[in-house]
């Protein structure tokens, strides 16, 4: 078989996990696969890289920050192929450039777009274990680009789906997927398998286990995903395209405190506003969530949004410079809110799960701000103070522990 393993900077922190990390690798070969693994940059690196060119310019040029922070992974990758050899192992590490993966211009959040897999298999051909740079590529000026923060995986997700590996396996330091946060919830429950959708959904809702774009790319190239634990043997978690459906109709419960509200109010009920608001948000790259707009009365209405808190302060300066042409009375802006989500693939046509997940709330004297609902989605805003119980209730009262 041919396998892809990403280790993550906590599983290759020092000597000793890269040591850990060399020998399951070494396991792995031994049993007579083809291995290309993918590595993080070791710990911390990638943060002590950034506070570096902090120290330097408030503001860093992009291109020479891909420079700096694409040196962490490439610290990895030449430790992990030292020991292996010290194990006695054939190994090469091999960076961005030298397996030729290119991506899109921009610095710090490049995308793949294509990845030659000569190289790669040249070196499998001679039995080597290869050792990839995770996070890196280079743009069609020959620069070294970033794939954003955790981008990682992605890497190695788009190298399994250019030598159409048998596996892809994600080593992280939890033991895979949960129904919910196990800090969060106590009784939270590993799954053994999950769709990419439903995946897709929890990623974005702060389920922090797999980058993004990782589980667009698996799902776009079919290919199957395992997150697992590098610490244990435990099995981990499948993430593939249909699930059997051994179970209920919702697989999971996500919370995410980083995000305010912003409720524009008074607005002239007139066509265009909607449109006129939110095409100015995104020109200027501010992602919206959650829409509630009132019914008109007096000949206006109230628009309120969501945006990830980090967004805020960008959010409120668009809307500053443009209040006035909107003809807004007033803006209302909060930040002590949450959002709390059910994803389900099974949901999809149960109109009991919102209400389930209602009278959760209604149990646990929760007050809902705002809703919104998908095909595999229903999240509610509450407020931040009320995260973790709504978590919890809502793990109980759809019995997601067994
Ligand atoms: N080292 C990079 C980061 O910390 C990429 C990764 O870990 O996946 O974001
Ligand atoms: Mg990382």
């Amino acid at each position: 078989m041919l396998i892809v393993q990403k280790f993550g900077g906590s599983s290759v922190a020092n000597a000793e996990r890269v040591f850990n990390v060399a020998k399951r690798i070494a396991d792995t070969y031994k049993q007579g696969n083809e291995v290309v693994v993918v590595l993080s940059a070791q710990g911390d690196t990638t943060d002590d890289l950034i506070a570096k060119a902090k120290e330097i310019s408030p503001n860093p040029n992009k291109r020479e920050l891909d420079m700096l922070l694409s040196t962490g992974e490439q610290q990895s990758v030449a430790l992990m192929c030292m020991a292996l050899g010290e194990l006695g192992y054939p190994c090469v590490s091999l960076n961005a450039h030298q397996v030729g993966m290119t991506t899109t211009s921009i610095y710090g959040n490049a995308r793949f777009k294509k990845i030659k897999p000569d190289r790669l298999r040249r070196e499998l051909d001679l039995k080597h274990i290869v050792i990839v740079t995770g996070f890196q590529g280079i743009n069609r000026f020959d620069d070294i680009t970033t794939l954003g923060r955790g981008g990682s995986d992605t890497t190695a997700v788009a190298i399994a789906a250019a030598l159409h590996a048998d596996r892809c396996e994600i080593y992280t330091d939890v033991d895979g997927v949960y129904t919910a946060d196990p800090r969060v919830v106590k009784n939270a429950r590993k799954l053994n398998e999950i769709t990419y959708n439903e995946m897709l959904e929890l990623a974005s809702l702060g389920a922090k286990v797999l980058h993004n774009r990782s589980v667009e790319m698996a799902k776009k190239y079919n290919v199957e995903l395992v997150v697992r634990s590098s610490l244990t043997k435990a099995e981990g978690t499948v993430v593939k395209e249909a699930c059997k459906m051994e179970r209920m109709l919702v697989s999971g419960v996500a919370g995410d405190d980083e995000i305010a509200r912003i409720s524009l109010i008074g607005i002239k009920d007139t066509p265009g506003k909607a449109f006129d608001i939110f095409a100015t948000l995104a020109k200027k790259g501010i992602n919206v969530d959650i829409i509630l707009q009132s019914i008109g009365r007096d000949k206006t209405k109230d628009i309120s949004f969501t945006v990830p808190e980090t967004a805020l302060a960008e959010a409120q300066a668009v809307i500053e410079a443009n209040a006035e042409r909107w003809g807004v009375e007033k803006v209302d802006y909060n930040e002590n809110l949450a959002k709390v989500s059910v994803v389900g693939a099974g949901m999809t046509s149960n109109a009991g799960v919102a209400a389930k997940m209602f009278e959760a709330m209604f149990d646990s004297n929760i007050n809902i701000h705002m809703i919104s609902t998908s095909e595999i989605k229903i999240s509610i805003l509450i407020d931040k103070k009320d995260m973790n119980k709504a978590m919890n209730a809502i793990h109980d009262i759809f019995n997601l522990a067994d």
